[in-house]
């Protein structure tokens, strides 16, 4: 098959055929996967004691130039699978006993992934892991199939999302998006286990000399969405990459991360915040090798 790709933000119009695509991902159109796994380290409600079973895709449409992902976000890294192949992977996470299945930087794919649900439905929550720079359009298509978004809110002024993504409407975009996502699944609702049935659970990762930044995002959740949307406030920014932008050649200092928090307290938002153990590369998953499918 080949499409004119529109799913992002980025808007291409590329054409992406079953081997090659010509958007800024550079993504196929058939789906590509560097990692299946149980995962253990995502926020209690999302991965519990058991783990979520995490489908980690090739390729991102944002591409932060810090990502510590860098070998499948910026170069691809991952295989083909067919929706029926990675139907059979979903059936063999919810058989492990996987309290939730994430679908992480899926954007590109969400035709595939709604005919992979076709075939086979996870009895468990399904979870939408995005750097938050989508569409409204593309998230609609995803409305009933997805239980719960866990989206990144990552930049608040233009001039910080052309820096590190080369992307000055990331705050545009995921704003409208996160609404979207609160409009269909509401504030969080839990089972008895603490696991997230539905809901959306925003993601900020704290950034070195940026408080003001995440000041200001924080500020908008508060003012702009419903009561009860909980935000998890990490901690564990590490320079990948020889990032060139010389501000952010540097962990963030625990002063720094107090000072977020205590505005997050002052704000009285609900959610979650990272010890600072968790700075470390040590979390940073294997990828595309054979012990990383399921
Ligand atoms: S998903 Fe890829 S090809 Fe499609 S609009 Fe986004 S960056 Fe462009």
């Amino acid at each position: 098959m080949t499409m004119i790709c529109t799913l992002c933000p980025r808007r291409c119009a590329a054409l992406r055929d079953a081997a090659s695509g010509a958007g800024f991902c550079r993504l196929p159109e058939e789906m590509r996967i560097a990692r299946i796994a149980p995962h253990l380290w995502e926020e209690p409600p999302i991965s519990g004691t058991r783990g979520t079973g995490a489908v980690f895709f090739s390729g991102c449409t944002l591409r932060c130039i810090f990502c510590q992902n860098a070998e499948i976000s910026h170069r691809n890294a991952g295989r083909p699978f067919t929706p029926e192949q990675l139907a059979d992977s979903l059936r063999r996470l919810t058989d492990m006993g996987m309290h939730t299945i994430s679908f992480i930087t899926a954007t590109p794919y969400v035709p595939r992934i709604l005919e992979t649900l076709a075939i086979y439905r996870p009895p468990v929550p399904l979870v939408w892991n995005t750097s938050g720079y989508e569409t409204v359009e593309t998230l609609r298509m995803l409305d009933g199939a997805i239980d719960v978004y866990l989206p990144d809110l990552k930049h608040y002024s233009p001039r910080m999302g052309r820096l590190c993504a080369g992307a000055p409407d990331y705050f545009d975009a995921a704003s409208a998006a996160i609404r979207e996502m609160v409009r269909q699944t509401g504030t969080p609702v839990c089972d008895g286990d603490g696991i997230m049935r539905r809901g959306t659970l925003i993601r900020h990762l704290v950034l070195p000399g940026a408080t003001g930044e995440s000041i200001a995002l924080l500020n908008w959740v508060k003012d702009s969405l419903p009561e009860g949307i909980p935000v998890s406030l990490m901690s564990q920014y590490i320079p990948c990459n020889d990032v060139a932008v010389p501000g952010l050649r540097r962990r963030v200092t625990k002063r720094e991360y107090d000072r977020v928090t205590d505005a997050m307290l002052a704000l009285d938002l609900p959610g979650f915040t990272q010890e600072e153990a968790s700075a470390d590369r040590d979390f940073v998953p294997v990828f595309n090798r054979d012990e990383s499918f399921v």
